[in-house]
Parts: structure tokens; C-alpha cells; sequence
């Protein structure tokens, strides 16, 4: 196809024509007074003469849209220039066009302008376009495209964004409505190609718009960022809105700059959601005489229920702006835990009568050993062997201590205190009350030990006592 402009050079003899009858038009009146004065050459011979002169120039004003853009001497260059630049966006869009209106017409009197300046100026002044299509809202055009399948695209795409983030946080939904606020038209209609946009910058445009700065006061219990998660920003740039405020020292009551995003169309949705939801059960406490006070024991574990929840959510731009529970029903009902409680008062004096504190044989008795004196008695037994309190009495250490690894101690309130050593579990705390026969510790082999075994010490009076003696 022969460009269009090709066309309008092919014109250019008698546009060059027009152009010159206007000229002359305009300036006939001074130039024939100037011609008619005495001894000059009679007027309508200088006229011709005129004509003449003009028909030998080769000078050429360059018009684009009906203005004066400048004058060449080198129309050749001019013309091989335009082929370029036509050259260039057809090899992109096959269809493209010049829009302006170019023409050129002879000239004379006017200064020619350098080549390389004229196209300079015609890089600037010259469009191409291509038959495509634009985004218009309310009546106003915003953004071009290439063809209409693309703007259409781009509706459709930020259309989906609802449904997409539905589809995130839902595993049930039904949309119900899902308009464009704003009168949102895509027209077929001839773009420049400068001005054409791609779908996802379209789209980014459309949903972010210009931002626009609002004011924020701080309530009771916001955050920095939780401040900026409200308004859909990061916290940097809520930083970056406020120099000089300490995200830390935030007051009530304090006004912040939040620049948040203005979009130039809202999609506004209504979808039914349906989700599930955990009720938490509840614990019941029994009260029981054979459990020591402050022990507990879980009678029946308690179990969440679940609950299904349907609401009706409204969506702007895929971000929930309003919810409404519309009906719960209930799935599954949650089992309520029962935990005994103990009400047993520990005996706190000790009877002065030992029990054996675990099961095992003698593997090192108490006295001289290796050329040291060994203060306790070693029973063996395997390692997570029951460890009771040898008589009642108050827990006033447990953890662990240098050779004896972990290890409980008792006073039995008697003068007697008991010693428990390279315990592999420690079941009491200090200050528990304990009573004779009460599940204390494991046996183990922390601290100072070779093998499991459980390390027993009697001491009466601060003084170490063989507990042989004291055991049944
Ligand atoms: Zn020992």
C-alpha cells in the first residue's frame, strides 16, 4: 500500500501551488505598489517576472499540519528521511500510518534551515498511528492498545482479580454481582503508537492511578505496621511519608500522612462465602480425693468442633471492604476436656520410717570406697526406673548439682533429709509437698555416674547417715 503520505507528496505540485497563490494573495498588494513606482518596470511585466524568479528557486517550506515547521533546500533528503521513519514503525506494526497532515510547498525569502535540524524537527513533530483500540472512562480516552482484543483483555483481567482472590481465601464461593463503578467503554479507533500501552502497565494504571495523600489518626492499639497493612501499603513507605516519626513513640491521637493508591476504576463484587471455622472446647475440672493437691490428670482429652460459617462478602478491587454472616451451621460439636483435679493434702512431717526409693540391688554400699569416702547408697536399675519419696516431706531442690546430676532433695521436717541423685527425669518442683511412696524422679546416670543407678543419701542433722539402716 502507498503510504499516505506518499500520497500527499504526490499532491505536492499543486499543494506547492496553493500555498503559493496564498502567499501571493497576502503579498501582491506590496509588491505591485513597490513595482508601479516611476522608472520602475511596469507592474504587470515585474509580476511575470516574479513568477519566473519563483519557478527557478528550489526552496521548500515544510507544513505539517497546516504550520510552518521549517524550509529545506535538499527536498530529496527531506522525502528519504520520511521513507525512514516510515520504514522504522511499519517493520513494528505493519499497518502504521502517518497522522499528520505533511505537506510541502515552494518557498522563497525564508532561510533554509539545515537537513540534519529539518529532521530533528520532523522526529518530533511526526506521528505514526495504527487502527487500534482505547480504554475510555467516563467519555474520556485513558489508554491505547494495540487492537481491541488487548483493551478487552485488560477489563477482563482485573474483572478475574476478584475472582482470583476468592479463590485464595475460599474454598466455597459463588459471585453474585461484579460491575465497574465507572463508565468504562473499549472503543476501536486509530492510536499513535507512541502512546500504546501494554496489558499488565495498563492494568497497574488502572488499579493504582496517581496516589493521593490522606490523613490518619492513631487509635488505641495500632501499629506502625499494622497501620500500613490497613491502608494496603508497606511500612517503608508509611515511613517514607513521615520523616521524622519514630514507629516506636507512636501516639494516640497522632496524625500521619498515608499516601495510598487512587484507582481510576473500581470493581465492586458481592460473592457468597462459605468457610469453616474451629470452636475451641471447653475444660471441665473434677475434683479428686486420691490425686495430691496441684496434680491433674485428663479424664477425656477435649476436641475443637467446627463450625461452617456462610457469609456475604462486598469487594472492591479484589480487598474485602464489608462481611456479613449470613448462616452457621454446625458441623461438628466440640467435646469438652475433664480434667481431675487432686484435693489429697500431702503429709508434710515425715513418719521417720523409709521406704525403699526404687527397685534394684545394692551395687555400692555407704562407706570407704577407692580410698573416699562414699556417702550415699547405690542401687541399680535401668535407666526411667520409678523413683518415690523415701517419707512425706517438702521438695527443697530439684535440678541439677555438680556430681549428683539431677537430683531431688527432701526434708522430711524431722531433722531427716533425703538425697536422690543422677535422676534421668525430675518429676517435683521446690516447694512441692511430697508423700512417702510419691512418684518423684527416674533413675538415670547424670552427673558424676557409671551406669544407671540411683545415688540415695539419709542425712539426719546436716550429718550423712548409712541409709541401710533406715530401710525395711
Ligand atoms: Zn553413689
Amino acid at each position: 500500500m502507498n503510504p499516505l503520505w506518499k500520497q500527499q507528496l504526490a499532491g505536492l505540485a499543486e499543494k506547492g501551488k496553493h500555498y503559493l497563490d496564498r502567499w501571493w494573495l497576502q503579498n501582491k498588494d506590496k509588491y505591485q505598489r513597490l513595482l508601479a513606482k516611476p522608472g520602475v518596470v511596469p507592474g504587470v511585466l515585474s509580476v511575470l517576472c516574479l513568477s519566473a524568479a519563483l519557478q527557478l528557486t528550489d526552496q521548500w517550506q515544510v507544513v505539517v499540519d497546516d504550520e510552518v515547521v521549517g524550509v529545506t533546500e535538499d527536498r530529496q533528503a527531506i522525502v528519504g528521511y520520511l521513507q525512514e521513519l516510515d520504514d522504522c514503525n511499519r517493520k513494528e506494526y505493519e499497518s502504521a500510518e502517518m497522522i499528520n497532515d505533511l505537506k510541502l510547498a515552494r518557498s522563497f525569502g525564508i532561510p533554509a534551515v539545515k537537513t540534519e535540524d529539518m529532521q530533528l524537527v520532523l522526529q518530533d513533530k511526526l506521528e505514526w498511528g495504527i487502527p487500534g483500540a482505547v480504554i475510555a472512562i467516563d467519555n474520556r480516552d485513558v489508554l491505547a492498545f494495540k487492537d481491541l482484543s488487548s483493551a478487552q483483555a485488560v477489563v477482563a483481567n482485573i474483572k478475574q482479580k476478584t475472582t482470583e482472590r476468592l479463590a485464595n481465601l475460599y474454598k466455597t464461593f459463588n459471585v453474585t454481582a461484579l460491575n465497574i463503578r465507572e463508565n468504562l467503554q473499549v472503543i476501536e479507533k486509530p492510536v499513535a503508537i507512541a502512546s500504546l500501552v501494554d496489558e499488565a502497565t495498563a492494568e497497574t494504571f488502572l488499579l493504582s492511578g496517581q496516589r493521593k495523600e490522606v490523613r490518619h489518626i492513631v487509635s488505641r492499639g495500632e501499629t506502625f505496621t499494622r497501620i500500613a497493612a490497613s491502608r494496603g501499603i508497606r511500612p517503608s513507605e508509611l515511613a517514607e511519608a513521615n520523616p521524622g516519626v519514630k514507629a516506636t513513640q507512636l501516639q494516640i491521637g497522632q496524625e500521619l500522612a498515608v499516601t495510598v493508591p487512587d484507582p481510576l476504576i473500581h470493581v465492586e463484587a458481592t460473592a457468597e462465602v462459605t468457610e469453616t471455622k474451629t470452636v475451641p472446647f471447653e475444660t471441665e475440672y473434677v475434683k479428686d480425693s486420691s490425686l495430691y493437691k496441684g496434680e491433674k490428670k485428663t479424664v477425656t482429652k477435649g476436641q475443637n468442633g467446627i463450625d461452617e460459617v456462610t457469609s456475604v462478602l462486598t469487594l472492591v478491587n479484589g480487598q474485602t471492604v464489608g462481611s456479613e454472616v449470613k448462616t452457621t451451621t454446625r458441623v461438628k460439636e466440640p467435646v469438652t476436656a475433664v480434667v481431675k483435679q487432686g484435693t489429697k493434702v500431702a503429709v508434710v512431717t515425715g513418719s521417720g520410717r523409709f521406704v525403699w526409693p526404687t527397685q534394684g540391688s545394692i551395687t555400692s554400699p555407704y562407706g570407704m570406697r577407692w580410698g573416699k569416702m562414699h556417702y550415699g547408697l547405690d542401687i541399680g536399675a535401668s535407666r526411667g526406673t520409678a523413683i518415690v519419696a523415701a517419707d512425706s516431706g517438702v521438695v527443697v531442690y530439684s535440678g541439677r548439682r555438680g556430681n549428683y546430676g539431677y537430683m531431688v532433695e527432701i526434708n522430711h521436717g524431722n531433722g531427716y533429709v533425703t538425697r536422690y541423685g543422677h535422676c534421668s527425669q525430675l518429676l517435683v518442683s521446690k516447694g512441692a509437698k511430697v508423700s512417702r511412696g510419691q512418684l518423684i524422679a527416674k533413675v538415670g546416670s547424670t552427673g558424676y555416674s557409671f551406669g544407671n543407678h540411683l545415688h540415695f543419701e539419709v542425712l539426719y542433722q546436716g550429718v550423712n547417715k548409712n541409709p541401710i539402716n533406715f530401710l525395711r
